[in-house]
């Protein structure tokens, strides 16, 4: 039989490594950056058009190539920074591999200009899908500029696979912030679409976490700071009262390379044991430094995991450093004699005037009128926290061109619903008496059994449905806010709320200003609490960078999703009867009661027959 192996082509052997290396628009700008930060750059710029899909392009001022050396970049296996397989044990830069500038020619259009300081002219390089396309002298500053364009151009099924722009912004993003964290001495700049996202001047690091997150990040920072013979660790921890519900912002760097550790996670967490709320995470900017010898990077090309030699010491050093540094800012004011002072008035304010808060006056007001009228008048007003069931859905049955007036009557009469399902196949008439079981599930009598119901699904689906007419129908009711609601956010996050800034406001929220960092607040959907209105949006934030599939992808959905999520009673809260009723009778008046927003059972039957079969 004659032999069928064959060595593959370098451009199939490129492509195929450029599956590993290159994921998405993101990964690409990772290792340029991080190319860019081995060739000792002092200054870097990373631009992106439409979140990289049509350009990204990394220009440093960084020690730049050869003629020899900017042809020699393209193959595989090419680095100048590895020689031995023992240098991978000492490791002082972030790439190894020579795999990335071969990876990404392979799939994208990739145009290099290079200079070294010492030469009075560079090199220029095209190259598309491995294909030297041209190489010529060129003028240009000393450095190097890498553009790649058309990304996954001739791998279509790769291309169809990202995400939308918002999603594939949102990981630059991170990628940006990742490396620009680990360098301080690095001055940043991004410009996405022709604006500028951020610009990074070289500072401590204190600013630079305030100036990727936002002037008010400067007040929860505390700061870390141990050296000892086996790891030196700096950096800062946010005080436990800013922890974050959905995400926080959690960044460790070991020799200046961002990684992911469970593990070493799980020994922060535990410093902070007993000072967070439940289900909030600290955020934190750890830097440690080892003796590169002790870990082991070499896994894999775009994973974050390291292997450290001792990771038992580590996590106690950890642990208590942290601990240390709470228990220090709990007991007195932190000194920090790095602070800038600047900081200390965060910029909206250096120019804000004062503004005296409009108040509404309700001027058809009578005091003597009957006691109901006046009561139900105040819950329009100004939000009173009522009877907790009544939160669970007033105002969400706003019908034809009710006023606010009228509308407060609204949510004491809500008996409309009786459900459809049952009507239809006779199997109940009427819901006769309702359990709650663990504060979990609501358990129900009807003719044929019973019916148990996930009382935090069936809610969230009941909000869901009411939230969407709300939207659709562009009619929802606000509560004005009796003074505004200053929001602080970072600027990504406030691109994303601009992007359903019109939908938020079909949900009853109304927007008196959004600036670079901060939104102000003024009107907020009746059923929300202005105590949840932050939550609601970090959520919401949180859910659209997390969940968003580039087709099918409706803001609107999405926002009535999160915001049922988050406002949907939860598992553990205990509901009177009254309460408990309502939920079965609103649920069962849905659309698609069977199923929650996210297409999980809401409650399941059990019928007399299977009882029966039960107790044979
Ligand atoms: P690696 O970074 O693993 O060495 P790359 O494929 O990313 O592999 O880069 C190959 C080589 O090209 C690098 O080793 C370096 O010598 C050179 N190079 C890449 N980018 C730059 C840059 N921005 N400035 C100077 N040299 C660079
Ligand atoms: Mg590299």
């Amino acid at each position: 039989m004659s032999d069928i192996i064959q060595l593959l082509p370098d451009h199939v052997a490129n492509q195929i490594a450029a599956g590993e290396v290159v994921q998405r628009p993101a990964s690409v700008v990772k290792e340029l950056l991080e190319n860019a930060i081995d060739a000792g750059a002092a200054t870097i710029k990373l631009i992106v058009k439409d979140a990289g899909k049509t350009l990204i392009q990394v220009i440093d001022d960084g020690k730049g190539m050869s003629t020899t050396d900017a042809r020699l970049s393209f193959e595989r296996h090419a680095t100048s920074k590895i020689r031995t397989a023992d240098d991978l044990f000492q490791l002082h830069t972030k790439g190894f591999r020579g795999e990335a500038l071969a990876s990404i020619a392979a799939i994208a259009h990739v145009e290099l200009k290079t200079k070294q300081d010492e030469d009075d002219v560079g090199n220029a390089i095209v190259i598309e899908g491995s294909n030297v396309v041209s190489q010529e002298v060129v003028v240009t500053p000393k450095g190097t500029s890498i553009s790649v364009k058309n990304l996954f151009f001739n791998i279509p099924a790769r291309r169809n696979f990202l995400k939308s722009n918002t999603v594939e912004l949102r990981h630059i993003i991170d990628e940006f912030h990742r490396v620009a964290l680990a360098h301080p001495n690095i001055s940043f700049a991004m410009y996405n679409n022709g604006s500028e996202t951020f610009n990074l001047p070289i500072s401590n690091y204190r600013q630079r976490i305030v100036n990727i997150f936002g002037t008010k990040t400067n007040e929860k920072l505390v700061p870390v700071d141990e050296d000892t013979e086996v790891l030196k660790i700096s950096g800062f921890v946010g005080k436990p009262e800013y922890a974050k519900k959905t995400r926080g912002e959690q960044y460790f760097f070991v020799n200046d390379r961002f990684i992911k550790s469970a593990y070493l996670n799980h020994a922060i967490a535990s410093a902070f044991d007993g000072l967070l709320k439940n289900g909030t995470h600290p955020s934190y900017f750890l830097n440690l430094k080892v003796d590169p010898q002790t870990i082991d990077i070499n896994i894999h090309p775009t994973k974050t995991e390291i292997k450290f030699d001792d990771e038992h010491t580590l996590y106690a050093l950890l642990r208590s450093a942290v601990k240390h540094s709470l228990g220090q800012f709990n007991i007195a004011p932190v000194l920090d004699f790095d602070r800038d002072s600047n900081l200390d008035t965060p910029y909206n304010y250096i120019k804000k005037n004062t503004n005296s808060p409009t108040i509404e006056v309700d001027r058809s007001f009578n005091p003597f009128q009957e006691e109901t009228q006046s009561k139900a008048r105040a819950v329009a007003y100004k939000k009173e926290p009522v009877a907790s069931w009544e939160n669970l859905y007033v105002g969400l049955e706003s019908k034809g061109t009710k006023t606010q007036q009228d509308f407060s009557e609204v949510h004491f009469e809500s008996e409309e619903s009786t459900g459809s399902m049952f009507s239809e196949d006779k199997q109940v008439d009427n819901i006769q008496t309702t359990y709650q079981l663990h504060n979990k599930y609501i358990v129900s009598t009807i003719k044929s059994g019973m019916l148990v119901i996930d009382q935090h699904r069936a809610h969230q689906r009941i909000l869901y449905e009411d939230f969407l007419k709300n939207m659709t129908i562009k009619e929802a009711v606000s509560q004005q806010l009796l003074f505004p609601l200053q929001l602080h956010f970072s600027v990504q996050d406030i691109e994303i709320i601009n992007q359903l800034k019109e939908d938020l406001e079909h949900t009853g929220f109304i927007f008196s200003g959004v600036s670079k960092e901060s939104v102000q607040i003024i009107g907020v959907p009746v059923s929300v609490p202005e105590s949840e209105v932050s939550i609601i949006l970090e959520q919401l934030i949180s859910d659209v960078e997390n969940e968003v599939p580039d087709t099918h992808f409706s803001a609107t959905d999405l926002l009535a999703k999160s915001m049922a999520k988050s406002l949907a009673i939860k598992t553990g809260q205990s509901l009177q009867k009254d309460e408990q009723e309502h939920l079965v009778n609103r649920l069962f008046a849905c659309k698609e009661p069977n199923v929650s927003p996210t297409n999980r059972t809401t409650f399941v039957t059990m019928s007399v027959d299977e009882l029966d079969k039960k107790f044979i």
